[in-house]
């Protein structure tokens, strides 16, 4: 098991118990989805992926999909005329609101579901299937593999869809919306219907924090500048009537589902998302909302959270022979945060000497430790012991510490040379 996905099992641990909130049921075919479904994932800029809990459950995207289409509608007509359509204020109103400007009937905000049914009319296409075509093309660019409709929420969704009809048509009135409501409505609803597993997600969010360009694929499923917007809007607007406690508490830009599905991005380190389908009161995923807390915290994700500017962290991976023994040293410098801890993660990967042998982890420039990679290094250390190699770690501080009730299994020095010196004596 590798640390990153570690801390998402512990975070899934923690938080499995949580009972509370409730499935939506407004849409009938919603409230047969498992209340006990949980699954966390995370997709690194590098690409890699990593999992904890129930992550092959497929569930329909809903509000999810909004960040997405609204990223399309931006590269069709670009963003002056999507802002001139559709405003990009946090309107502080729950999901289903009617929430127009007065005098022009323009939807306030992109991420619920008024300004999102505008939203959607945006896509340029010659008809409605055309339309929904390239929704469900621009979709699967994102979670890079083709991704399909779950029918009998379609079906369900569109038996009982009025207030989302009502919506389109007030906006028809008003003149913001320029497509036939019926139609516009219609796209919605299957829009809302896709089929994604909290992985496709999770790869989506990455897509979106790797300034458009899918890391799994490599493929650029948005401009960059593209990006920047719709993570922007994600940050003030995507969390409903929660998004101003949201951007304080948490500080990622996230945009949630009625189906349990929510996803976040840490811009140029990660995208993540959870599954897990009882809501609280703003329509939020309980469960969700209190994992991508604790991820916060422990990681330092807080987007106004400055670390300074980013230095290359791992400044040496080396494997050598000294004295007949396989001596593997990885240095690091600066702060460890969720990104360098994964970078010397790899490093030490990739050194470790092939047979038993030794390991010196150099922090001796390092300034700062988080809890998360700490807890992380603790246990790549662990695991270094468990496979017999030796392991040592020069640094001014005690920044890394046994886990609670467990013996310490490396040694500690001040310096790069007494860890060293040491690897040929002990
Ligand atoms: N399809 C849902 C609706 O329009 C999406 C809402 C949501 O996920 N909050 O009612």
């Amino acid at each position: 098991m590798d640390p990153v996905t570690d801390s998402l099992n512990e975070v899934h641990r923690r938080l499995s118990g949580l009972r509370d909130g409730q499935v939506a049921d407004y849409i009938p075919q919603l409230a047969t989805a498992d209340p006990d479904d949980f699954g966390i994932a995370l997709v690194s800029m590098a690409g890699h992926t990593y999992r904890a809990g129930r992550t092959d459950t497929p569930f329909t995207v809903q509000s999810v999909s909004k960040p997405f289409v609204y990223a399309l509608a931006l590269s069709d007509l670009g963003p002056a005329e999507v802002l001139r359509r559709v405003g990009a204020e946090p309107s502080g109103n729950p999901f289903n609101a009617i929430s127009l400007e007065r005098d022009t009937g323009r939807p306030a905000n992109p991420m619920i579901n008024a300004g999102a049914i505008a939203t959607t009319a945006l896509v340029r296409a010659d008809g409605p299937a055309e339309r929904f075509r390239r929704i469900l093309a621009c979709l699967s660019a994102f979670a890079g593999r083709p991704l399909d409709v779950d029918e009998d929420v379609y079906a369900s969704e569109a038996a009982t869809g009025d207030r989302n009809r009502a919506l389109a048509y007030l906006m028809h009135s008003a003149g913001s919306l320029r497509a036939d409501p019926e139609e516009t409505a219609d796209t919605y609803f299957r829009q809302c219907s896709v089929r994604v597993t909290v992985v496709d997600l999770a790869v989506m969010a990455a897509t979106l924090a790797n300034g458009g360009r899918n890391p799994v694929t490599g493929v650029q499923a948005v401009a960059e500048p593209d990006a920047v917007r719709v993570l922007a809007v994600m940050a003030t607007c995507g969390m409903y009537d929660g998004a101003g406690e949201w951007l304080l508490d948490v500080g990622l830009p996230a945009k949630s589902g009625v189906s349990g599905g929510l996803i976040a991005a840490s811009p140029a380190r990660f995208g993540i998302a959870v599954h897990s389908p009882p809501l609280d009161g703003s329509g939020n995923p309980v469960r969700a909302v209190a994992a991508l807390g604790e991820m916060s915290e422990r990681f330092g994700l807080h987007i106004m959270h400055g670390p300074g500017l980013r230095a290359t962290t791992v400044t040496g991976a080396e494997r050598f022979e000294r004295d007949g023994r396989a001596i593997g040293v990885v240095t690091a410098q600066g702060i460890l945060e969720f990104t360098e801890f994964e970078a010397l993660v790899h490093a030490v990967g990739e050194v470790t000497p092939s047979a038993p042998g030794w390991m010196v982890v150099d922090l001796t420039a390092v300034t700062g430790v988080l809890p998360g990679p700490a807890a992380g290094l603790a246990a790549v250390l662990d695991d270094l012991a468990d496979r017999g190699h030796r392991a040592a770690v020069a640094a001014q501080e005690t920044f890394i510490e046994a886990g609670e009730g467990r013996p310490r299994t490396w040694e500690m020095f001040r310096t790069r040379e007494e860890a060293l010196s040491w690897c040929t004596r002990a």
